[in-house]
């Protein structure tokens, strides 16, 4: 990536989307930028010795930021290019009393460490394929400040397994410079994250921003080689799937040309409806929608 890599420490973080946050960087869209990332429990897990009990969960999920991006006006889409993750070779899974699918059921809270190799890993006895993948990635909010807990509109705690290297998140922008933060980085999680979280563990993500003036997205969309991700998050999963497939079928509509009901038939066939998370504050889902069959409508990009 050469010596031109504008780098933010992972002291520079905050504990809210907000756009009276002072910027801790200012960048040109294009300008490679890597963003140091504690884990979410802000490296509190060190060892087997270390304790749960203690931990302060008013501080967890620090996204490293915010990041002032030159140019960003309301109204414009943030394109969010993620071209490297590197994690740390330690991390940790939690079982938690009060969170999580099972929350009300396990007694007491309980974490086991992970060690993290070049393509899996281990915990305890079990090998497990990585798949690193951001959890926390967000502009400043249109309205009030939102938690990095939380998901929304604005990005934030989306847990969407598809957000790895490799992949571009497109943004709605509400605020001048965007205000982009960044954390929360898995080495593994599925589908649900039922248990409230991934192999949690600190790394480095290096990324550019480009700038889509006038396009005004309302909710993030996620694009890879093979598919587009319509993401949205709602008090319930059936919210959540229906402001996705609105979406979805309203980008069809807008973009694309399609009749409502020839995008139902599109969506029926190669929309894959997919459960990101169902644990935090609001759950959040995606429609994968497959490019191989947009090209042929006569897709171009976002
Ligand atoms: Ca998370
Ligand atoms: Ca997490």
């Amino acid at each position: 990536m050469g010596c031109m890599v504008k780098r933010v420490t992972k002291d520079k973080y905050v504990y809210q989307f907000n756009s009276e946050a002072t910027p801790v960087l200012q960048v040109e869209p294009g300008e490679l930028v890597l963003l140091e990332t504690q884990d979410a429990l802000g490296g509190q897990i060190v060892d087997e010795n270390s304790s749960l009990a203690a931990i302060d969960w008013n501080a967890v999920n620090p996204a490293t930021g915010p990041v002032y991006i030159n140019g960003a006006a309301p109204g414009d889409t943030l394109k969010v290019i993620i071209h490297e993750i590197t994690v740390a070779p330690q991390g940790a899974v939690m079982a938690l009393n009060g969170s999580g699918f099972f929350g009300t059921r396990i007694e007491g809270s309980h974490f086991k460490l992970a060690r993290i190799g070049k393509t899996h890993a281990q915990v305890g006895d079990i090998s497990y394929p990585l798949n690193i993948m951001i959890g926390v990635m967000g502009v400043a909010p249109a309205g009030a400040p939102s938690n990095t807990g939380t998901p929304g509109s604005h990005g934030g705690n989306m847990d969407n397994r598809k957000i790895q290297a490799g992949t571009t998140l497109y943004l709605p922008v509400y605020h001048p410079g965007a205000l982009f933060a960044v954390g929360d980085l898995h080495a593994v999680m599925a589908d649900g994250e039922v248990s409230v979280t991934g192999i949690e563990v600190a790394g480095e993500i290096t990324l550019s921003f480009e700038l889509l003036k006038g396009v005004t997205l309302a909710n993030p969309i996620g694009e890879d080689a093979t598919h587009l991700y319509f993401i949205a998050s709602g008090a319930t999963l059936d919210e959540a799937a229906a402001l996705a497939l609105n979406d979805a079928a309203a980008f069809l509509q807008e973009r694309l040309n399609f009749t409502l009901q020839d995008a139902a038939m599109l969506l029926s066939l190669c929309g894959n409806l997919e459960v990101c998370q169902i644990v935090d504050p609001l759950l959040t889902m995606r429609v994968a929608v497959a490019k191989e069959q947009l090209q042929q409508a006569g897709f171009k990009g976002v």
